[in-house]
């Protein structure tokens, strides 16, 4: 499963960036997915509930941010929402565009308690 070495991959930064305190707890963790990643977020919702078990995350509240995709068309400079890397442009119907935002996979933030 695709989302499984996903979320084992966030719980490994995770606790890298814990430095070493291996008293601290994380309390939630939050992350930016963007709509574009081709990341099933239900999938990667169950995968992190089994991918933090026995981690210093293993209590943490897992909030999960959306990122909606945009693209911009390289023949008419329109920007708009993509739903997928194959969406036309709205205002001139091409589909050679440049992707702006929603292929983001990232944690965004740490709460952690000591
Ligand atoms: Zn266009």
């Amino acid at each position: 499963m695709h989302e499984l070495s996903i979320a084992e991959n966030i719980v490994e930064i995770a606790v890298a960036s814990l430095k070493g305190n291996g008293r601290a707890v994380v309390r939630e963790i939050e992350l930016e997915i963007g709509t574009l990643s081709g990341i099933e977020i239900d999938a990667l919702t169950f995968a992190m509930d089994a991918a933090t078990k026995h981690t210093p995350l293993q209590h943490a509240e897992v909030r999960i941010l959306t990122v909606q995709g945009r693209a911009r068309c390289n023949a008419c400079a329109a920007e708009y929402d993509a739903a997928d890397f194959f969406s036309p442009c709205p205002a001139c119907g091409g589909f050679d565009s440049t992707t702006l935002q929603g292929e983001e996979m990232r944690v965004k933030s740490l709460l952690v308690q000591d």
